[in-house]
């Protein structure tokens, strides 16, 4: 049986994958097993950083794996340790928690804010309120976090607590009058949502209601974060400070991680038992994420922002484009023609995107090279016109 038929027989099916196979890939450029190649303006949902195979992400890896690959959290490691220092430096966060995905990092936080909220305002202040279309994991509580009634079908009950509401100072005020509210965990832009920002309205009333309360800020920046818009992390682009940031997606360059910083109130929050993971904090993950890290200095994101202003420009106004959202390389487009049907077009002129609800979403590697960045917007550009 080749791929295709082996995946269909054997693997649980929960995704709808795109009839192509990856057997190879260097850069923004994949290798379908049909010989062709294709633009990749998805880079595994904004995951491979610097696109495939870099080659200082390997080396950073190999090397990493060529002196040992895992030791458990029993004892120290040199990479785990330098990769908090590293994320510490650049956030002014204090302390950082490691797991395997975005949804564990979101777990985490949702427990230190948990234990915060007991301690600081009683035992029954545990309720979160997250924002409606937003998307926060696939475990039963971050499902729970997710404000999108459609992912909860199936699997009721969900952990309790969480109240969603729409990202505006009215709702979030009746929102926080009517629970017993520890934390606000939102994401500055809604990536799997439509990529949708927030206003930096909503983002000034949320910042001073929780500071006249002590309520948390958790900003799931799994998406968001990293580069992705154009600043390290989300956040960065409003006048904002989270108590909590959590990450995954992009920091790995390719391998699984999760991070939770955790800011200065939360600093003492966790003691040894409290919260654990078997690979958080694996060498090679987080070597590999050392060496996306340091990577992203200014002159990186001003490349970065040059690349951003040449999508909007091009395909801002364009035939059969109807808007642009999004900030940095984390952009929507809605298009005259359905998403689906446009992301299908576009893979059969060889370029990969992705969907989020109605809009086609792009999440390039954020070193594309301009000349293959070109090539993808002028393809998409004609498959949004006819
Ligand atoms: C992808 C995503 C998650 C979930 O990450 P996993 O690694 O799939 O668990 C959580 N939050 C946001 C904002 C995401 O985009």
């Amino acid at each position: 049986m080749n791929t295709f038929e082996l995946d269909k027989k054997y693997v649980a099916p929960t995704y709808a994958r795109f009839p192509i196979e990856i057997v190879s890939g260097k850069g923004s450029i994949a290798v379908g097993s049909d010989g062709k190649e294709y633009i990749d303006m998805g880079s595994g949902i904004g995951v491979n950083s610097f696109g495939f195979c870099d080659n200082e992400w390997i080396a950073a890896v190999t090397k990493q794996l060529n002196a040992f690959q895992h030791t458990s959290n029993l004892y120290y490691s040199n990479p785990c340790a330098r990769l908090a220092e590293l994320l510490c430096q650049k956030t002014g966060l204090k302390k950082v928690f490691f797991s395997n995905s975005g949804a564990e990092a979101n777990e985490c936080a949702i427990k230190a804010a948990r234990k915060y909220g007991a301690q600081i305002h009683g035992s029954d202040c545990h309720t979160i309120i997250t924002l409606k279309n937003s998307f926060h994991g696939r475990t039963l509580t971050t499902l729970a976090a997710t404000g999108q009634e459609a992912f909860h079908q199936n699997f009721l009950p969900l952990t309790e607590g969480f109240v969603h509401c729409e990202p505006n100072a009215e709702d979030l005020r009746a929102a926080i009058d009517a629970n017993n509210v520890c934390a606000i965990m939102f994401e500055v832009i809604r990536g799997e949502g439509g990529v949708l920002p927030l206003d930096a309205e909503f983002v000034k009333a949320m910042s001073d209601i929780a500071a006249e309360k002590n309520i948390l800020l958790i900003a799931d920046e799994v998406q968001t974060g990293n580069g992705r818009t154009g600043k390290l992390y989300g956040y960065m682009n409003y006048n904002l400070q989270p108590d909590i940031v959590t990450t995954a997606k992009g920091i790995g360059g390719g391998l699984p991680i999760g991070v939770t910083m955790l800011g200065e109130k939360l600093e003492d929050v966790f003691a040894p038992g409290l919260n654990g993971s078997t690979f958080g904090g694996n060498p090679v993950c987080c070597a590999g994420a050392i060496s996306i890290l340091e990577r992203l200095d200014d002159e990186f994101m001003t490349e970065v922002a040059k690349k951003s202003e040449y999508i909007f420009s091009e395909l801002g106004g364009a035939k059969g484009v109807e808007g642009l959202s999004g900030m940095g390389l984390m952009i929507g487009i809605k298009a005259e023609k359905p998403a689906k049907q446009a992301a299908v077009e576009c893979l059969e002129k060889g370029v990969l995107v992705l969907t989020a609800k109605d809009k086609i979403r792009l999440l390039p590697a954020l070193n594309i090279p301009f000349d293959e960045l070109k090539k993808a917007v002028q393809i998409i550009k004609e498959v949004c016109a006819g």
